[in-house]
Parts: structure tokens; sequence; C-alpha cells
């Protein structure tokens, strides 16, 4: 029998790699490739304007891909069990297709559209394609539970075999006889919204660094697949946070998206370094995609991934509730200039470098302000064009030594640790001009120049830059030691429970190393 077919596209925004836009395309007499613009996922309070833009970018460049297979996409408005119905009626759909996905608000939404699929005599068949592995397997290859050590997840990842090989993308020979009816007014009913339609201004955005779309992704990974030596060399720890061009790919907003296809990316790696000698996991570039699915393995097999309660895995602090101090940090106004350039780089660009991440992270939880890691989480998945559920809750319970990392002892300095990348503060100079006349002694401490340079750097203290929102070193110590209270009643916490939970009993046993360590120790063994 010849299919109707809806290609449902919801992350994976792209053509290549897409094994279940491929299952679409068998026996299929008519496609139709769809995107919902869900009220749940796609509202203003969650999403910034930059990553608006990168997902307009995203698909203008697959509605443009699917013209040159003669198909279209179609924008649909609303929520996805109010939409399927009707269009399962209106076009007369046998099969539903889309791509997995394993956050917990999709997999109850894809539940309920799979169960009206089903009532409306449309077969649906999804596929793993978002990360590199089947995250269920991995869990049951570790005895049911998620790996909580990265060395674990090697371990099970080796037993596994490499990822799957990508899935080409369709030719205009795949679509034959599969075509999409499309009427006039198609622009009107499905076109792609624009960003006044979102609501959002236009004219606050600034230059788009990062422009989104499969086109742009697949460019970029092969601009930094031509770098062979780079590539083979890239050692994580040893980029720079920040320096005045980003120091790792930035392929992470396209992989978010999808516009990239992990799989695509590891293979692509692969090929580089076959035959060369490279660096490997945790620090190398296929290090950084096992991170990846590190953490997405961690966000399936552990219960309210993203929250501090209800979590087995993250420990219980009793963070302070400070609506000032928040907003000080996510305005870019705390007094430390390296905190305060890098939250700027993120509104305004939408991608700062990891270890520019563990600084501000850090500063906002067990640092200096004793906030939440939640109140980050919510803060960066607005921000960030690769604002991602599992990443972004999996690393900041990294970086507030909640789970997965617990030398809660070791504190990055606002000051000292941008000075050892950037010296003369030039990122600092980039985003917070304001400060560009303070020498070098004196850019990552202003508040200890004196009056006369302030006065000559055309900018004072107190009036037109903050004083230092906290003494870094006193409130990082008292910190510490609340750290180690809550620690102490962890300990306590799962003696007592010991036999109750598993995943528990793993989290406090283990000890996890930083990549810091890891790559000392690797160099030690030098
Ligand atoms: P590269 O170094 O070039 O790495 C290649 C790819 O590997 C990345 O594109 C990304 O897909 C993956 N990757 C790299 N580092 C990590 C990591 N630590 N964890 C998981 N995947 C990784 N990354 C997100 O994609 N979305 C998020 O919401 C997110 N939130 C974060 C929050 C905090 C507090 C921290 C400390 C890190 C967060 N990260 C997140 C992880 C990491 O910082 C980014 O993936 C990375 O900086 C992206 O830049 P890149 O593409 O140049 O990375």
């Amino acid at each position: 029998m010849a299919h109707t077919c809806v290609h449902w596209f919801r992350k994976g925004l792209r053509l290549h790699d897409n094994p279940a836009l491929m299952a679409a395309l068998r026996d299929c007499k008519e496609l139709y490739p769809v995107f919902i613009l869900d009220p749940h996922l796609h509202n203003n309070t969650c999403v910034g304007i930059n990553r608006w833009r990168f997902l307009v970018g995203a698909l203008k460049d697959l509605d443009c891909s699917l013209r040159g297979l003669n198909s279209r996409l179609f924008v649909v408005r609303g929520k996805p069990e109010e939409v399927f119905p009707e269009l399962f009626d209106r076009w007369k759909v046998t099969k539903l297709t889309y791509e997995y996905d394993t956050e917990p608000y999709s997999l109850s939404r894809d539940k309920t559209v799979a169960t009206l699929a089903k009532e409306h005599g449309v077969e649906v068949i999804y596929k793993i394609s978002h990360t590199l592995y089947d995250t269920e397997r991995i869990i049951e290859e570790n005895s049911g539970k998620a790996p909580l050590t990265y060395n674990r997840m090697q371990v099970i990842v080796k037993t596994l075999g490499p990822p799957k090989r990508p899935v080409p993308a369709p030719t205009i020979e795949d679509m034959q006889g599969a075509m999409t009816p499309c009427s006039e007014n198609h622009e009107k009913k499905y076109g792609i919204p624009t960003l006044e339609e979102l609501g959002q201004d236009a004219a606050a955005l600034g230059e788009e660094q990062f422009p989104g779309g499969e086109q742009e992704a697949l460019r970029r990974l092969d601009k930094h697949m031509k770098r062979t030596g780079w590539v083979c060399s890239f050692e994580k720890p040893q980029t720079s946070p920040n320096s005045l061009s980003p120091s790792t790919t930035v392929l992470s907003p396209y992989v978010t998206f999808g516009c990239l296809s992990a799989r695509t990316f590891w293979w692509r790696l692969a090929e580089v370094y076959q035959g060369k000698k490279h660096s490997s996991p945790p620090v190398s570039l296929h290090g950084q995609l096992l991170w990846r699915e590190f953490f997405y393995t961690a966000s399936v097999g552990i219960s309210n991934f993203n929250k501090m309660e209800g979590n087995p895995v993250c420990t219980q602090v009793d963070w302070d509730t400070n609506p000032e101090y928040l907003a000080a940090w996510r305005e870019a106004r705390t007094g430390f200039p390296f905190i305060d350039a890098i939250m700027t780089q993120l509104r305004q660009e939408g991608w700062i470098h990891h270890l520019a991440r563990h600084a501000v992270a850090c500063f906002l939880t067990r640092g200096d302000l004793w906030i939440s890691w939640e109140e980050g989480q919510k803060v960066f998945e607005e921000l960030l064009l690769d604002g991602d559920w599992a990443l972004n809750a999996g690393n900041w319970q990294w970086l507030s030594a909640s789970a997965f990392f617990h030398q809660y002892f070791r504190v990055y300095s606002p000051v000292a640790f941008g000075k050892k990348t950037d010296k003369n503060g030039d990122y600092i100079k980039k985003y917070l001009p304001l400060l560009k006349k303070f020498p070098a002694e004196y850019i990552y401490e202003p508040w200890k120049a004196p009056r006369s340079v302030q006065q000559a750097a055309g900018c004072i203290v107190g009036k037109d830059y903050p004083q230092p929102i906290a003494k870094h070193e006193v409130i990082s110590k008292k910190n510490i030691q609340r750290m180690k209270l809550a620690y102490a009643k962890r300990s306590g916490d799962s003696a007592e429970s010991a036999n109750k939970s598993p995943v528990k009993r793993q989290g406090t046993k283990r000890k996890a190393p930083s990549v810091v360590d890891m790559l000392k120790k690797k160099d030690r063994r030098k």
C-alpha cells in the first residue's frame, strides 16, 4: 500500500542522517514534512531572541532543502495533540514518522500523539538519531542504571562498538512517487514565522554570529575537519574560555537543533583521525561527543534530572533565595569583569566557551553567590543557542558539585582564572568597553585601582561600574564549609538508605575526577 505520510520535524532539523525521514519515503505517495510551533516548547519565557533567530534560520534552510526535492515544509501552529487529529483527517494520513526524543515532555507528548495516531489508523515509526547510541541500550548494558562516571561510560560504549554510521540524505530519486501537495496559499497557511510574528523585536538583535541551518552546520563541520592538525591535537582543557574568537568548534547549537547529526560529526572525526596520532577521550573531540552521550544517558536513567528535589544523584543543598544577586549575575552586574564579560557575551551572542560556563556557573552556585543551579539552568536555557535540556541540567549539576563531580573545595577564582589565558584582559575590553581604558594590572579588579587611575580610565567603580558583589576570598571559604555540611548530610542520608536506592549508593561511593584532573594524570603518565 502506498502511504500518505507526515514526517514530523522537531529536533533533527536536517535531511542528512535522518532515518525516520527515510522511513517516511518508503512506499510513499504523498509526503507532508511538518514542524509544529508548540506553545509548550516555543514560548517567550524560555526562548531568548537569539535562539528564535537560530530556529527561524534552521526552518528556512530546511524548507529550502526540501524545495530542492520538490517538497516543502509545513509549519503548523498549535498543540501537537490538537493539531494532529485534524491533520490526520485533512490529509488522510496513513503513516507518521519522527526522530525519537528522550526529554520527559517529548516522551509524554509523543505517547499522546502515538495514541491519537492509532485511533486514526495511522502507523507510527520513530528512529533514534539524536544521540550516538540508543541511551536505553547503554543503561541496559550497565545493569539497568545510567553510568555515573565517564570511565564507566567508556567501558560500556566499548562493549557496544562504534556508533552506527549516518544514513545519507534523500535524493530526488528517493522522492520518486512521493509528491508534496502544496496549495497556493501555502505561505500564508504554513509559512515560516517571522520574528515579529513570534513577538520578538528584530531591532534588538546584534550581528548574527551563528546562523541556523543544516547547510551552515555542514559548512562549519567541513571547515573544522580540514584543520587536521587542530582536530588531532584537540584537548579541551587547553582551549581558552576568553579568546576573542571561539577556541572550540561552536557546533553545539547545530547539534542541539539537529541541524548536524552527532553521528555524522563522530564519523567525520574518525576519518580525520584515521592513520594519525590523535588525542583521546575525555579531552579529544570524540571525547566531547561522549560527554554529550554521558549526560543524555544520565538524563534518561535518573529521575527528575533537571531538579534537585527528587533527583537521586543530586546532593541536597540549602541554596539561598536572592533575587538581587541572581539579577546581578544574569545582567552582568556582579562587579567582577571576567564574570560580567562572559554574561554579556552570552546575552549578545548566545554562545560562551565551556570553561567560561564553568566560571559563571561556579560563581553563581557554590563559589560565591550560593544560588541554586536550577536558577542558572533557567537563564542558560533562555540565552544559550545550544540550550539543551539534558546537557544543561547535567553540566549544572557537575559545576555546582551537586552530582558527577565532587571536589567542591576546588573553586574557580573570578579574578585569577581568566588571567591565565588573557593577561591583558582583551576579552573583557571587548565585551565591557566601559572598562577598556583600565591598565592590565587592574582590568580584572578595577575596584583596586587608585582613584586617579579610575578617573583616567573614565570609569569610577561604584558609580559607572559596580563594586564587586562579594568578597570572593571570604565567601568562597564559607561556601566550601556549607558544601561540606551538605556532603556530610548526604553521607548520613545515604548510609541510612543504603539498601533503598541503588543509584544513590553508586553516587556516594564515586569520586569523579574533573577533566583537568584527568589531563594532569595523563601528563604525569607521559
Ligand atoms: P566542542 O568542544 O567543540 O565540542 C563538540 C561537541 O561536543 C559540542 O558541540 C557538544 O555537542 C558536545 N560537548 C562538548 N562539551 C560537552 C559537555 N561538557 N557536555 C555535553 N556535551 C558536550 N552544551 C550544550 O550543548 N547545551 C547546553 O545547554 C549546555 N549547558 C551547559 C551548562 C553548563 C553550566 C556547562 C558548564 C556546560 C554546558 N554545556 C552545554 C556543555 C558545553 O559547554 C558545550 O557543549 C560546549 O561549550 C559547546 O561548544 P562547542 O560546540 O564549541 O564544543
